[in-house]
């Protein structure tokens, strides 16, 4: 596969206690705790975006620019999708919040593709709203 030069997280291993803090604050579920430290799973599911950054009380996790495999939204969808639906409103959440508009109507379609809604955060009601809008 082909690589590009871009920002992607990187996880001191010296640093990471494993506390697995930061995998819920991954909203590609491209984090997790393997033989107690905290690992990239795939470099295709970092969208460099640097959601986790914040969450690691360690500070084991900073950027680099290095060469890697492109995200790859459908590849994301396809893990976070057996997460539940939290997990998937979250990513969503998280597309639409930085702007990856291109990212975000990837991840609508492949749900459509899959006849699934997702509700919208913080609806109350109990019919389905779709991400459409
Ligand atoms: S939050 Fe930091 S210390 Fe905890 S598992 Fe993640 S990288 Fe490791």
């Amino acid at each position: 596969m082909f690589k590009v030069q871009r920002e992607i997280i990187t996880i001191s291993e010296e640093k990471c206690t494993g506390c697995g803090d930061c995998i819920p604050n991954c909203p590609e579920g491209a984090i997790q705790v393997i033989d107690d430290k905290a690992r990239l799973v795939s470099d295709l599911m970092c969208d460099g975006l640097g959601a986790c950054l914040g969450h690691c009380p360690e500070g084991a996790i900073t950027f680099e620019l290095r060469e890697a495999e492109p995200y790859d939204e459908y590849r994301v969808m396809g893990s976070i999708v057996k997460q539940g639906e939290n997990t998937l409103r979250a990513h969503l959440a998280h597309l639409k919040d930085h702007g990856q508009t291109e990212f975000y109507q990837q991840a609508l379609s492949y749900l459509r593709e899959r006849g699934r809604e997702v509700t919208r955060p913080g609806r109350q009601t109990q019919s389905r709203q779709p991400w459409a809008h």
